[in-house]
């Protein structure tokens, strides 16, 4: 439980921060709340020659507008933050899935850009990223770019994130008043971490169907995934339980001492149906 030894800099500004991962050629890690990479280092999974300290960065924390309607979320910005900001608290989805991750240490620690590059397949802010449509903010000494969730997740703690990277926000679509969302999880009780986690938002109900509906699932496949066949289905005027059979399709679904595949499958499938039916109740 002791790491490797490790020489540790804290990060004046990202574009010292940046410096400093490019100089590390591979073997420089940022660390922000240390929730996830700290056990990895005590197990030796992880043994970064350098760890570079971002988490006092403040121009990498906070919630703001954006002038086209996006909403930016600093990477370093907590669970704790984004649970108390009063622009996140219209996105049901967030509410429902903030105050069940983790623990209090875990909350007040835990970013959401350290979340998403640990890019652990069972881990929350994934499918809600995927089922927002958000896009990643990623800068390096050689510029920024902007990867769109669907293509970030790639496998279990792979993202398309290079080593010299740092992310520096999400960004969200505003908040709308005709789509409902809503985030439904069964969980491993002793780590909080989802067996089968569910993010959905629809909108534009018209006659007899929605005519949007985005899902995201976690906890469930090599990594986090947008459930496409569910979406058609939706659109196509398929009823939620009708969908929810879909929620699996494609995907090469995990087994583990927690839940075997079959298992697994189902409580997709249910979250899945839960998810939608709450996002629509939200609708009124
Ligand atoms: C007891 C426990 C329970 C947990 N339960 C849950 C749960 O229920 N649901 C859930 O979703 N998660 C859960 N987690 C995981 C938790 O959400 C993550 O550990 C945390 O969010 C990671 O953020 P951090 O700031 O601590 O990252 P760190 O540990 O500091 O870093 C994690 C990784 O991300 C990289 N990184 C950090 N910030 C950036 C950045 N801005 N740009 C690029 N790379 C970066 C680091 O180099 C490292 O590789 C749990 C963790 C613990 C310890």
């Amino acid at each position: 439980m002791i790491p490797a030894a490790f020489d540790y800099v804290r990060a004046t500004s990202v574009d010292d921060a940046l410096a400093r991962l490019a100089a590390g050629d591979g073997s420089a890690k940022a660390i922000a709340g240390g929730q996830s990479i700290l056990p990895l280092m005590k197990l030796r999974l992880a043994r970064p020659e350098t760890l570079v300290d971002i988490g006092r960065l403040a121009e990498l924390k906070g919630v703001r507008r954006l002038s086209d309607g996006l909403v930016a979320v600093g990477a370093l910005t907590t669970y704790d933050e984004m649970l108390r900001d009063e622009v996140l608290g219209h996105y049901g989805l967030l509410a429902d899935a903030l105050p069940n991750i983790g623990d209090v240490q875990v909350r007040n620690l835990g970013t959401i850009g350290g979340s998403i590059a640990h890019a652990d397949p069972a881990s929350d802010m994934p499918a809600i990223l995927l089922a927002l449509d958000a896009e990643v903010v990623a800068r390096s000494a050689r510029g920024e770019r902007i990867i769109p969730a669907t293509a970030f997740f790639q496998g279990a703690f792979v993202t398309s994130l290079d080593a010299d990277e740092l992310i520096t926000e999400l960004r969200l679509p505003g908040g709308r008043d005709d789509v409902g969302s809503a985030y439904r999880a069964i969980e491993q009780p002793a780590s909080g971490y989802s067996i089968a986690g569910v993010a959905a938002v629809v909108g534009a109900w018209s006659v007899d169907r929605w005519g949007f509906c985005s899902v995201g699932v976690t906890g469930v496949g090599e990594h986090p995934y947008r459930a496409s066949a569910v979406e058609a289905a939706v659109r196509g005027g398929a009823s939620f339980e009708e969908a929810a059979a879909h929620a699996c399709d494609g995907v090469s679904v995990a087994s583990d001492i927690h839940a075997d595949r079959e298992y697994r499958a189902h409580v997709a499938t249910v979250q899945v149906r839960r998810a939608l039916e709450a996002a629509a109740a939200r609708l009124g």
